[in-house]
C-alpha cells in the first residue's frame, strides 16, 4: 500500500518548493515561545487548529516537503520510506494533545490536509473535524453522501468507486473520499463533503480569533490560505513548523521545533493530560460527553 500511496500521488503537478532547510529555536527560545503560546490559548475565545503532513512524520508516515519528504525525494529520482503501514500507524503525541485539547475546550475545530485517517482514529469527534483533502479510511456515497469509516484503507485513489455498495441505497455507489492530490481544483476538493465545503458554510476560519498550524508549509491552496483569512479577520496566527512556510511574515508568533516537543510542553502548560490512544477508535460526535464514551463504536469492517 505504501509503494501505491507515493505512485498515486505522483501525477499531481503543483508540488510547490520542496526540501527547504529545517530550523530549529534554542531550548530556552521555544520554552518561551510555548509560553506565549499557552497564552493566546488561554485568551482565545475560538480557536481553530490547521494540521499537515508534520504532524504525522513521528508516527512513520512521510510527509511531502520535508528533508525526507515524498516530494523532495521525488525531485532526486528516490521513493519515501515509510515506517509503518497506515492501518498500523499510531496518533502521535500530536494527534492525542489535539484530542485533550478539544476535550478541556480549548479548541474549537481542527481542518486537517492529512489523509493518514489519525485525527479521525484518535477519537477526534468527527463533527469538530475537516480532512479538506479526504481520508484513505473514509468512503461515501455519492447518491446519499453517507460516510463509511472503514478499519482498512479504502485503496483507491481520488473520487473514483470502490466498488462496494451503500448500506442506505444498496448500490453500487460507494467512492474514495479523497480528493486532494489527485485533482487540485477548488470545486473537486468540494466533492469531499465533509471537507471545504462545511469549513465554508460554518465560516470557521473567519470565526477564529486565533489560527495555530502545525506541520504545514500552507503552500497548497486553498487549505494553506485559510488561516490568513483568520488574520484578515482581526484574529492572530501561530506558526509551528520546522521548514519556512508561505505566511510566516503574517504569524503573531513563530515556533521552530519537533511538533511533539511542542504540543507536549504546551499540554503541561495548560495543565492538561494527553489521553491514552487505546486502539482506533471513531467518534461521530462531541456532543454525547466530553469523552465521546456514549458514541464511540469500532471501525466498520469493509464489505467484501
Ligand atoms: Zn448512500
Amino acid at each position: 500500500m505504501s509503494v501505491n500511496y507515493a505512485a498515486g500521488l505522483s501525477p499531481y503537478a503543483d508540488k510547490g518548493v520542496c526540501g527547504l532547510p529545517e530550523e530549529f529555536d534554542s531550548p530556552d527560545e521555544l520554552k518561551a515561545k510555548v509560553e506565549i503560546l499557552a497564552q493566546l490559548i488561554k485568551e482565545s475565545q475560538y480557536l481553530v487548529v490547521h494540521s499537515g503532513a508534520g504532524i504525522s512524520t513521528s508516527a512513520g508516515i512521510p510527509d511531502f516537503r520535508g528533508p525526507k519528504g515524498v516530494w523532495t525525494l521525488e525531485e532526486k529520482g528516490e521513493s519515501p520510506q515509510f515506517e509503518t503501514t497506515f492501518e498500523d500507524a499510531r496518533p502521535s503525541l500530536t494527534h492525542m494533545a489535539l484530542l485533550g485539547l478539544q476535550r478541556a475546550g480549548y479548541l474549537k475545530y481542527l481542518i486537517s490536509q492529512n489523509v493518514d485517517g489519525l485525527h479521525v482514529r484518535s477519537g477526534f469527534p468527527r463533527d469538530m473535524l475537516s480532512e479538506l483533502h479526504g481520508n484513505m479510511f473514509v468512503e461515501e456515497c455519492e447518491k446519499c453522501g453517507r460516510q463509511y469509516v472503514r478499519d482498512k484503507v479504502i485503496g483507491v485513489m481520488g473520487l473514483k468507486p470502490t466498488g462496494r455498495l451503500c448500506d442506505v441505497v444498496r448500490s453500487m455507489s460507494l467512492r474514495a473520499c479523497r480528493a486532494g492530490e489527485t485533482a487540485k481544483t477548488a470545486c473537486v476538493l468540494e466533492e469531499c463533503s465533509s471537507g471545504i465545503a462545511k469549513v465554508n458554510r460554518d465560516n470557521l476560519h473567519r470565526r477564529a480569533d486565533l489560527a495555530l498550524t502545525l506541520g504545514t508549509s500552507m503552500q497548497i491552496k486553498p487549505s494553506g490560505d485559510l488561516p490568513l483569512i483568520t488574520k484578515r479577520k482581526g484574529g492572530k496566527l501561530a506558526i509551528v513548523n520546522l521548514q519556512p512556510t508561505k505566511h510566516d511574515k503574517h504569524s503573531y508568533l513563530r515556533i521552530h521545533g519537533y511538533v511533539d516537543d511542542i504540543m507536549k510542553q504546551l499540554v503541561e502548560l495548560l495543565g492538561l493530560d494527553v489521553p491514552k490512544w487505546e486502539g482506533p477508535t471513531v467518534c461521530e460526535r462531541s456532543t454525547i460527553t466530553p469523552e465521546c464514551t456514549a458514541d464511540v463504536k469500532p471501525p466498520q469492517s469493509a464489505p467484501v
